[in-house]
């Protein structure tokens, strides 16, 4: 019974979080909170703040004003921050192998959970090459395996689709919505699209002008 209702607190809470730059408040008051298994969308103008609040609750910046409660059992077993998946491929490691990059996070990774995660972004017999040795593509779909590889229960995805062709974006898609499902997954994605949200979310938030967080669609049964 006790497990029970750990089950359904939520991941992460934040209440009342304030951040501002050199003086100039970006972020003001925000109160939300991310549920066990749900992918919840972040959307925005340009420069309304979803990079910084993202990289924040990574635990990558600081923050001024608020509180930010994490469930104690999300950081058991993978190193903090929390996995991050940004637009495009800068955060590889030129250095490194596909399967390096992939033992980087998850040190005990055993070959058999490598081999399936690779098969699922078409890198298993890639697995020996470096960045430069891949295309745009494969170099996407890395970053997703690595972050997939982290043991969390929750990922934090920067407009990860921005710039992809239409197929790979859609392959994407599938890859993480099975994978979301199969391994019960919390997400919170930032991005500007409509047809992304509606896709991949079960809750959709909008951060305005106003500083405030408004629900655009209830949670959804997917
Ligand atoms: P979004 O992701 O919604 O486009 P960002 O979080 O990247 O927005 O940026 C929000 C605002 O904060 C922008 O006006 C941006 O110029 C400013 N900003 C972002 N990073 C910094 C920084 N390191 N120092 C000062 N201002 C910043």
């Amino acid at each position: 019974m006790r497990e029970e209702i750990e089950v359904r607190q939520p991941l992460i809470k934040i209440e009342n979080l304030t951040k501002r730059y050199q003086g100039t408040t970006i972020l003001s008051g925000l109160s939300f909170h991310l549920a066990p298994e749900e992918v919840l969308v972040i959307m925005g103008p340009s420069g309304i703040g979803k990079s910084t609040l993202l990289n924040i609750l990574a635990k990558l910046m600081p923050y001024d004003e608020g509180h930010i409660e994490y469930a104690p059992h999300l950081f058991h077993g993978i190193a903090v921050p929390l996995p991050v998946i940004f637009q495009g491929t800068e955060t590889l490691m030129p250095w490194m192998t596909v399967m390096q990059h992939l033992s980087l996070v998850a040190p005990n990774i055993e070959e058999a959970q490598a081999r399936m995660i690779l098969e699922r972004v078409a890198l298993w017999e890639h697995r020996f090459k470096k960045p430069s040795e891949l295309s745009g593509g494969m170099k996407q779909r890395l970053a997703f395996a690595r972050a997939l590889a982290c043991q969390s229960k929750v990922i934090l995805m920067d407009e990860p689709f921005t710039g992809l062709d239409e197929a790979l974006k859609e392959s994407l898609y599938m890859l993480l919505k099975s994978v979301q499902r199969e391994r019960g997954l919390s997400i919170i994605l930032v991005t500007h699209d409509t047809r992304e949200a509606e896709i991949l979310g079960t809750r959709v938030l909008e951060l305005k002008a106003a500083e405030t967080l408004i629900e655009k669609m209830p949670a959804a049964e997917r």
